[in-house]
């Protein structure tokens, strides 16, 4: 490459939600911005196990915009292959990626093992793409960061974190990368989120990489409070069992935080309230050490937390699964993709006075998405189940922007923009967003394509 030149190739997150990462190279230097791991459908699944498109030795470093699987979930898998450089983040995305990679790890290693001893895998033996002690590897390479602070990455590339209110520690990235600057969004949050302030807005880019998960929708317009209530207080009247399969991180407090609201204001009885999930449980405790990133006083967090019966092992789990008797359960994990919800449904979700609440984005390829599509039955554990479970979704609660809160969010960028890249959505969700940026600020977008060598000269 000659000077003065910079490359794009986003190898995930294009035309899909997942595995995003995005290879930028410079005559000097190679950087990844994100280091998802591919989730739901088996075609992007594989693609967790094929040779990385270059040496990962040759990375310099992996900047990360939050601690969300489909961003983190890879750095294991590159540094097994030889990365050795520095991963950047802001302080509360490097505990809670800990935590979510050690989950990740664990729930692989778990269904390695299931999947050997009751031969339900094509694979002989089958593996977990990597392992916990995997991770306790690739912690010594985490540096963590302010937000609003530059941050120098090598001779040639700046960057500053700024707010982005989709779950706790989520940054967007402000670039300067050989005079120019570019806008990486990872996630971007509601515009007015729970329990997180809202997105801060980029003031400056001559190019911009965003999100478009919800690229072409608008989320309901409802009252939440009301909605959620209603759900609750239908099943507990059938003498039902509400199960809400929800991401540890984020919608799981959020949740908790409007059941307790509910109680408060008796809009709901006084059902209890459990979460089998130890990794919200502890993203719940490292809410606590960073007071400065969401909107909840400790008091709030404590009092939310006396009120919720936590699953402490699997032998709670299984006692709960079989009492039938109404009650709000929370576990994971959000797409139903794993992870203890799979316990619940095994053996509720055949009845039709339970319900199951899906509460964020259901990929392409998930269980949660063939719920939302309407299925007839569901396989896990190398078994079909009916589904006879009433099935709800509220989109409402979702931590993604919408279509019209994806574009307020451009709203204040000044200066040339040469370049917007649309990614991190499904085909159509990108292909809208493209249209609506086009229109309403007239910069030259295109939704980015998986692989694809982008090359600017400046
Ligand atoms: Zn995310």
């Amino acid at each position: 490459m000659i000077n003065d030149t910079i490359k794009l190739t986003f190898l995930g997150g294009a035309e899909t939600v997942t595995g995003s990462k995005i290879l930028l190279e410079t005559h000097q230097h190679t950087i990844l911005i994100d280091c998802g791991m591919f989730q739901g459908l088996k075609s992007l699944r594989l693609k967790n196990w094929e040779a990385f498109s270059i040496d990962p030795g040759k990375i310099d470093a992996i900047i990360l915009t939050h601690a969300h699987l489909d961003h983190c979930g890879y750095i294991p898998v590159l540094a097994k292959n030889g990365f050795k450089g520095e991963i950047h983040c802001t302080i509360p995305t490097k505990d809670l990626t800990e935590l979510i990679l050690k989950d990740s790890a664990k729930i692989q290693e778990e269904d390695a093992e299931a999947a050997n001893k009751y031969h339900y895998s094509k694979h002989n033996p089958a593996k977990p793409l990597y392992t916990v002690e995997d991770v306790e590897n690739v912690l010594r390479y985490f540096v963590s960061h302010e937000k609003n602070q530059w941050i120098v990455i090598n001779d040639e590339i700046k960057i500053c974190y700024r707010h982005a209110g989709h779950i706790l520690g989520a940054a967007f990235i402000e670039m300067k990368c050989l005079n120019k600057k570019i806008v990486f969004s990872g996630d971007i949050g509601r515009k007015n989120p729970l329990i997180l302030y809202p997105p801060d807005k980029p003031t400056e880019a001559n190019y911009l990489v965003t999100e478009s998960t919800y690229g072409d929708r608008l989320h309901a317009v409802v009252n939440t409070e009301n909605e959620l209530a209603e759900i609750i207080t239908k099943t507990y009247k059938r003498g039902g069992i509400v199960m809400i399969p929800s991401f540890a991180i984020g919608r799981t407090q959020e949740l908790l935080y409007l059941i307790n609201i509910l109680k408060e204001k008796q809009k709901i009885a006084d059902v209890p309230i459990y979460l089998d999930s130890p990794m919200g449980i502890k993203a719940t405790e490292i809410m606590l050490k960073y007071p400065d990133w969401h909107k909840l006083s400790d008091g709030q967090i404590h009092k939310i937390a006396s009120q919720t019966n936590t699953i402490k092992d699997f032998k709670q789990t299984i006692e709960l699964v079989k009492d039938k008797s109404p009650k709000i359960v929370i576990a994971g994990s959000g797409m139903i993709t794993g992870g203890r919800i799979l316990y619940y449904l095994e053996h509720l979700i055949d009845n039709e006075k339970n319900t199951v609440l899906l509460v964020g984005h259901q990929s392409e390829g998930t269980r949660g998405r063939l719920l939302y599509d309407g299925a007839h039955e569901i396989k896990f554990h190398g078994k079909y189940f009916p589904i006879k479970a009433q099935v709800c979704s509220m989109s409402s609660l979702s931590g993604h922007a919408d279509q019209s809160e994806l574009i307020d969010w451009l709203s204040k960028i000044e200066g040339k923009m040469t370049k917007v890249f649309i990614n991190h959505g499904e085909a159509q969700s990108a292909g809208t967003l493209k249209t609506k940026i086009t229109d309403q600020y007239g910069w030259d977008c295109e939704v980015a394509k998986m692989n694809h060598p982008y090359i600017f000269n400046l």
